[in-house]
């Protein structure tokens, strides 16, 4: 276990079911499986990665506010993945799905190599995938 790694993060979502499907769709494609591990009933997925596990869950909304990510709260989340393939397939993902794309995949010069999609969950939440190649190493 690495010290300070988050542990899990949880969203509040508008619609419950629209949303899994969302997610469901999203992250099995990252690798996350969905699990039972956490007690209750929220919809819950978890990534494994040797030592490291994050899990990802969804809440019901009690009040029907819009995301705004200009607002206090949360910004965008942002997703590695190992390879431009991968950001391109999550692209191809998307367009199945019927998502909102935002931007889509192309090289920023946050560094060097930086190569990402953007796009919106349900909710209007921001997402990101990206490939960063100065996190690559041997056998990803
Ligand atoms: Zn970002």
């Amino acid at each position: 276990m690495q010290r300070g790694l988050i542990n899990h993060l949880d969203l509040t979502v508008s619609d419950l079911a629209r949303s899994t499907a969302f997610y469901d769709a999203v992250l099995s494609q990252l690798g996350y499986r969905r699990t039972t591990t956490y007690a209750g009933s929220v919809p819950n997925w978890e990534l494994q990665a040797g030592p490291v596990a994050l899990s990802l869950g969804l809440h019901a909304a009690r009040h029907a506010v819009p995301h705004d990510r200009y607002a206090p709260g949360l910004h965008h989340l942002a997703f590695h993945v190992p390879s431009r393939a991968e950001v391109e397939a999550m692209h191809a993902r998307l367009q199945q799905l019927g998502a909102t794309v935002l931007d889509a995949p192309a090289e920023y010069d946050y560094t060097s190599g930086y190569y990402a999609l953007f796009f919106a969950d349900p909710d209007g939440l921001k997402l990101e995938v990206v490939h960063e190649p100065r996190f690559d190493r041997a056998g990803d």
